[in-house]
């Protein structure tokens, strides 16, 4: 079905979990990081390994590592902060990247 969907050159720039990478003008791969303002960062000390940010997460940016803790993918990851949101125990916070300017 997805590749009725989408045309067959494009089938190659399928990251993880049939999420396609963007694309530039001149035909380069676009990392979601490079237009991020915002990262999350776990304090593991407070999760309960409940896998909410897993699952929310719409460009599957996480991973569960063996111990069971998420592990965000930074180059993948663009910055939405749904999982902020749907963290029940609110360990995950927003933490501005560096070189973005402020108001
Ligand atoms: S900020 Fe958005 S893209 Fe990044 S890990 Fe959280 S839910 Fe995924
Ligand atoms: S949503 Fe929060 S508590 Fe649940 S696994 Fe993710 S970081 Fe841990």
């Amino acid at each position: 079905m997805l590749s009725k969907l989408i045309p067959e050159k494009k089938i190659e720039n399928l990251g993880k979990k049939g999420i396609p990478y963007g694309i530039s003008e001149e035909g380069s791969l676009v990392e979601r990081a490079s237009w991020r303002t915002f990262k999350p960062v776990t304090d593991y000390t407070k999760c309960i390994k409940c896998g909410m940010c897993w699952l929310h997460c719409p460009d599957a940016a996480y991973t569960v590592g063996k111990d069971g803790f998420p592990e965000c993918d930074s180059k993948t990851c663009k910055g939405c902060l749904i999982c902020v949101g749907v963290c029940p125990v609110k360990c995950i916070k927003a933490e501005q990247e560096r070189g973005v300017a402020k108001k």
